[in-house]
């Protein structure tokens, strides 16, 4: 059975300090209450190693919001996948639709950045998803597509174990706008159809795809209640413990 997940994206949000308190408050909700699902927090670069060695015997995996898409070198400020995975990190979420539009993050960039995570032991969290005129164009299954298409189905299928998808339409991001679940389910099951033909409807099957867009503990229960939809990629909700646990309690 494929995994049920919940992972939290905290963005540009929290200094050191508070970002300890929050995974420091997390861990004790969730060692008191254990989760019905993985769960994931993708924290900014500079949190990685303290959160990762405080959350290293709980349930809660540590994920870095993204990794240069060079190996090593003169490329100042960048941060190297092999540093991401030696804090302790056991995930990266690549492909985020803000590091595509701000930092003009290419589907080749990405192809670069997905193979040096996988090589160096990182888990990916990689994300698609359709902007507001091409879903109004109803271009959302061609977008998802070729964003697959171009950064990671040349993947092997052992690779591809290591691979999770999270389908986050651009207009439902921090916009208070939840596709419906019957959208988001429909086009789940449209990116589980493309991964089978690639892969195969086996591999297909075990692959966690998850929704990401203004989801909360409100209406996380009607969307992981759909067949392909396996858990959330969270944002804003994912910055208060109480939030972040009703989300995950929607697996209960
Ligand atoms: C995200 O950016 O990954 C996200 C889903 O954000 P929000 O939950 O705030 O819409």
């Amino acid at each position: 059975m494929r995994k049920h997940i919940v992972a939290g994206n905290w963005k540009m949000n929290k200094n050191l300090q508070e970002g300890v308190a929050l995974a420091t408050e997390l861990k004790e909700i969730l060692a008191a209450e254990a989760p019905n699902c993985d769960v994931i927090i993708g924290t900014p670069f500079i949190h990685l190693a303290t959160v990762s060695e405080l959350l290293k015997d709980s349930c809660i995996a540590v994920s870095a919001e993204n990794c240069a898409n060079h190996d090593k070198g003169a490329y100042t400020g960048e941060v190297s996948a092999e540093m991401v995975k030696s804090t302790g990190a056991e995930y990266v979420i690549l492909g985020h639709s803000e590091r595509r539009e701000y930092y003009a993050e290419t589907p080749e960039m990405l192809k670069e950045k997905v193979d040096l995570a996988l090589a160096n032991g990182l888990k990916v969290i990689f994300c698609i998803g359709e902007s507001l005129e091409q879903r109004e164009n109803n271009e959302q299954e061609a977008v998802c597509k070729a964003e697959l298409a171009g950064s990671v189905f040349h993947l092997s299928a052992e690779q591809w174990k290591n691979i999770v998808i999270a389908y986050e339409p651009i207009w439902a991001i921090g916009t208070g706008k939840t596709a419906t679940a019957e959208q988001a389910e429909e086009i789940h099951a449209f990116i589980r159809s493309c991964v089978a033909e690639v892969y195969g409807q086996e591999v297909a099957d075990e692959t966690s795809i998850l929704y990401g867009g203004s989801c909360k503990g409100s209406n996380a229960p009607e969307l992981f209640g759909k067949p392909d939809i396996d858990g959330g990629l969270i944002g804003g909700a994912s910055l208060k413990a109480a939030d972040f646990k009703a989300i995950i309690d929607a697996w209960k």
